[in-house]
């Protein structure tokens, strides 16, 4: 990739932003060779038991080489590659070492939003002055820093958009950094498969197969009018980044990342073995809710969505999204949503279930204005769940569960 001169503008030349994409290559098998030196260069595979139900976590390049992938069920990955070493993984170790990533990235500039355990955004619009380098030049120290202070390899992108930095970073793997000059946006991402775009995740991906739209240069064919009509915000939303607008403001709507100040609080389990028990699955999604909202109210957050994700045994996953009309932090407001949306998924298919996992958008309390008798209604419900939260603050989270939960430890 040629590093054209804008780049290296000072700002005063340039009005272009200027964003890097930090991501560490194949985080937590990186950390576990570091711990143990004898693993680098073999497949090493970080998730559940291979001979149980789990999933991958992470996959070393060596065992992505047969096919194994972070997502897949750890009995696959097994059937892939033998050889693979697997591993439990300690959760508690990476998020260590992602602090001491997030605290090299932290000096380079202070606007940094961190996404995930393993990825960042860093804003070098005006950084130039203050490190005395073009913004190609930081990325090249940043790039350094990382290694050198944590042991980690990490692949960087650099563009005038979150957007591209994140596929600029991604197309760099590993241990690379790649930089695209504004305004050749739409011709970087014209010849990559759309699944590279992030928010195109493999459904979305087939229907967009299904119109001819394989690569993201096929997207930007296509007028925004004309997606929207088809895949509605969404479409419109992807027609406009395959030619490499980004707007500055991401709002993914997969994984982790949320509208700037939003986050994402969920919980999942996976059933030992997969049930045909609809009364089971809502016991389930009541005690995931309880869960949920107890997490959100001991962060002191509020939320404004309740995502249900629902996997059956052929492995076919479902998630739904419901947008509130106001925000709440409330147990029920979780659940009755959930419910709602977990019905037609029940009736609509006989399969039997293998996961559930409910989910809220949160961020932080907003002083509003509130009808007083509302108020007094809420502040009654509020109590009960208060109270609760007290009884699993001294006996742990099951001490308090309610009745509609119970069901969902047996059997
Ligand atoms: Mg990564």
């Amino acid at each position: 990739m040629s590093t054209a001169d804008i780049m290296n503008m000072k700002p005063s030349q340039t009005r272009n932003k200027i964003i890097a994409h930090v991501d560490l290559d194949a985080f937590f098998v990186s950390v576990e060779e570091l711990l143990n030196p004898s693993l680098r260069g073999k497949p090493v595979v970080v998730g559940g038991n291979p001979f149980g139900r789990g999933v991958v976590s992470a996959a070393s390049y060596a065992a992505r080489k047969f096919g194994v992938h972070a997502g897949m069920p750890s009995s696959q990955a097994r059937r892939l590659c033998p050889r693979a070493i697997f591993l439990r993984g300690s959760h508690g170790i990476y998020s260590q070492y992602s602090s001491q990533v997030m605290e090299v990235l932290g000096r380079f500039t202070p606007a940094m939003e961190q996404v995930s355990v393993d990825e960042a955004y860093l804003d070098l619009t005006g950084c130039q002055r203050l490190h005395k380098a073009g913004a190609v030049e930081i990325a090249q120290r940043i790039h350094h820093a990382v290694h050198a202070e944590t042991g980690l390899p990490a692949s960087i992108g650099v563009g005038a958009g979150r957007i591209v930095a994140k596929i600029a970073a991604n197309a760099a793997k590993p241990n690379g950094m790649m930089v695209i000059n504004p305004g050749r946006e739409a011709a970087f991402l014209a010849p990559l498969p759309i699944g590279k775009m992030p928010g195109i995740g493999p459904v979305s991906q087939r229907e967009y197969m299904k119109l001819g739209i394989r690569r993201i240069g096929d997207l930007s064919q296509f007028k925004p009018e004309i997606l929207r009509q088809i895949f509605g915000k969404h479409g419109a939303a992807m027609a406009r980044r395959a030619q490499g607008e980004d707007g500055g403001h991401v709002d993914f709507s997969t994984g982790t990342e949320g509208r700037s100040g939003s986050q994402s609080v969920s919980r999942e389990v996976t059933y030992s073995t997969d049930t045909g028990d609809p009364g089971r699955v809502r016991a389930t999604v009541s005690y995931l809710a309880e869960s949920v909202g107890r997490r959100v109210r001991k962060t002191g957050l509020v939320f404004d969505t309740v995502t249900l994700k629902l996997r059956r045994a052929s492995f076919a996953t479902v998630t739904r999204s419901r947008a509130l009309s106001r925000t709440s932090d409330d147990t029920s407001v979780i659940y009755q949503a959930a419910c709602d949306m977990l019905e037609p998924l029940l009736t609509g298919s006989r399969e039997r279930v293998r996961l559930v996992g409910v989910g809220v958008r949160a961020m932080e309390k907003k002083p509003e204005q509130m009808d007083l008798f509302l108020m007094e209604q809420e502040a009654r419900i509020e109590a009960v769940h208060r109270s609760m939260d007290q009884a699993r603050d001294k006996y742990g989270f099951e001490s308090a569960l309610m009745a509609r939960s119970i069901l969902h430890g047996r059997g």
